[in-house]
Parts: structure tokens; sequence; C-alpha cells
């Protein structure tokens, strides 16, 4: 049966996991401390997400760049494309945090909000 080894992000404990891929594709979970380490770990093997944060480009000389992340978890074969993207967003102030750049990004239902106000 293939074992998978992972370290546990959800919280600084930092547990290592050990997950398992059963002949019938059943997943268990071995290392963890708590149940959002088994929830990690199958989420990674069959689904990963990531918390993406980045910059995009802004008008104003004072603020050339601004801070910009996924509001939620963005499946990870999505990501390049994301990066690719926000290199065409351009914004113009006053930006305030959670103000949404993109909305709903390639129909993933993900928002890319701002981080920083500026104005
Ligand atoms: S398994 Fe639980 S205790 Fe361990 S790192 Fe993950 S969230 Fe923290």
């Amino acid at each position: 049966m293939p074992e998978i080894q992972y370290t546990c992000i959800s919280c600084p404990m930092g547990c290592p996991l050990t997950l398992t891929v059963g002949d019938d594709g059943a997943l268990t979970v071995s290392g963890n401390s708590c149940k959002r380490g088994e929830n990690y770990a199958k989420e990674e093997y069959s689904a990963p997400k990531r918390v993406i944060t980045a910059t995009v480009a802004c008008s104003a000389p004072e603020f050339p760049r601004i801070p910009v992340k996924t509001a939620t978890p963005l499946p990870k074969p999505m990501v390049a494309d994301l990066l690719k993207e926000l290199k065409n967003v351009h914004l113009s102030l006053p930006v305030a945090v959670g103000d949404v750049v993109i909305k709903n990004f390639n129909g993933s239902g993900v928002n890319i909000v701002v981080t920083r106000s500026c104005q």
C-alpha cells in the first residue's frame, strides 16, 4: 500500500503525517494529534489547495505595488494561472483591505482581495 508523508501545517505543532492509500482507494492517516491533521492529509492528497499572497501594480507612485491574497484557499492546479493573471491587474487608489481585485477567479469561487489599505 502506497504511503505518503506530509507535515501538517494546520497549527504550529507541525505533526508528521503518514497517509496510506488502501487497495480499495480508502485513505487512512496516522501521526496526527487531532482531526484537523487527518483532514489536511486527505485534502492534500485528493484536492490540494493553497492560500496565495502576491502583489499587483498600482498607478500611484508612492504605492507601486499593492499586496493581495486569495480570500480562501485556491485549488493548487490553478495557482500558475492566477499568478499570470495578477500581472495584468493595475489598481488605482484608494484601496481598502478586503476590496475584491478578482471575483470568482476562473470559476473557482475564490476571490482575490487587497490586504493593505492605501490612499
Ligand atoms: S494534526 Fe492537529 S495538532 Fe498536529 S499539527 Fe495538525 S492541527 Fe496541529
